[in-house]
């Protein structure tokens, strides 16, 4: 597993099976598990292992501490942006040396809409157990996978429309929930509550936080119960259908629109986040 060379040495992913299932768990709990690149390619291991290994049926993604993702990271000590990491999916060349929307696009070609769409088409059974904070960045990882089991305390949010852009860069809004939910979630940046995301169709149960990991491995367990390649077969139909329904296209176009977004803020204040750190988000968040 990739090590992370700023929190405390710690690998950011832990991976352990147990009983068929491939626990995945983002693991910076101090930072609210926000993503970094080591995080991100940790996980790309994580899941690689999990593909291939035949004992595994279903996979869960989790968060430890208090939160399941709070994002990107574009504040923590362990901020990696321009860290080189090995690319196993050749989907564009390195950013690392690149200077404008050049090493933007190739940065988040590979690392945030690249990875996010590989790990959506994984041929086995994800479930998203999503405990606390699940903001910007967060519902990415929780988005890719199939199901999203949340608790009761469980809150989603993408306030990134306050950096001037469009939301983040998988920009699943409108499928994965209706698109006028999808306009409010961003034109006010609120946080929608577990119960708000069950009833727009987001998540697919909300239950006590006690009984979350009790809920998803009686659920994968139940999955697992399925043959393997009936279940990949199924998958992609369901894929398939959604992407005819425009998801994948429509993704692609407003990836363009996000980095007409970051070159805009680049030219007209200190960087393409619109001088906005996560300190900074979090007090406009609270205004
Ligand atoms: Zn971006």
């Amino acid at each position: 597993m990739t090590e992370s060379p700023t929190s405390r040495g710690q690998a950011p992913v832990r991976y352990e099976v147990r009983d068929r299932i491939a626990w995945v768990t983002l693991d910076r709990p101090e930072y609210r598990n926000a993503q970094n690149s080591a995080m991100t390619y940790a996980l790309d291991e994580a899941f690689t292992r999990a593909v291939d290994d035949d004992e595994v049926a279903v996979i869960v993604l989790r968060g430890a501490g208090d939160h399941f993702c709070a994002g990107h990271d574009i504040g923590t000590p362990g901020r990696d942006v321009d860290v080189e990491f090995e690319r196993k999916a050749v989907l564009h060349w390195s950013h690392v040396g690149k200077e404008g929307g050049d090493l933007r696009w190739a940065r988040e070609s590979e690392v945030y809409l690249g990875m996010c769409r590989r790990w959506r088409e994984i041929p086995k059974p994800m479930i998203a157990m999503v405990h606390g904070a699940c903001i910007a960045g967060g519902l990415m990882l929780a988005w890719a996978c199939d199901f999203i089991v949340a608790s009761e305390d469980a809150f989603f949010s993408d306030p990134v429309v306050r950096m001037g852009i469009p939301g983040v860069e998988y920009f699943a809004h409108p499928w994965v929930m209706n698109p006028r939910a999808a306009k409010e979630f961003l034109f006010t940046g609120d946080r929608f509550s577990a119960r708000r995301a069950l009833e727009l169709g987001m998540v697919n149960q909300v239950v006590p936080r006690e009984e979350l990991e009790e809920t998803v491995t009686g659920i994968a367990g139940r999955i697992a119960q399925m043959p393997r390649f009936g279940l990949a077969l199924t998958k992609k139909a369901i894929n398939q259908a959604e992407d005819l329904q425009g998801m994948r296209a429509g993704m692609d176009s407003v990836f363009g629109l996000h980095h007409f977004a970051h070159a805009h803020n680049a030219e007209t204040s200190t960087d393409s986040l619109a001088g906005l750190d996560a300190k900074a988000m979090a007090e406009r968040n609270r205004q």
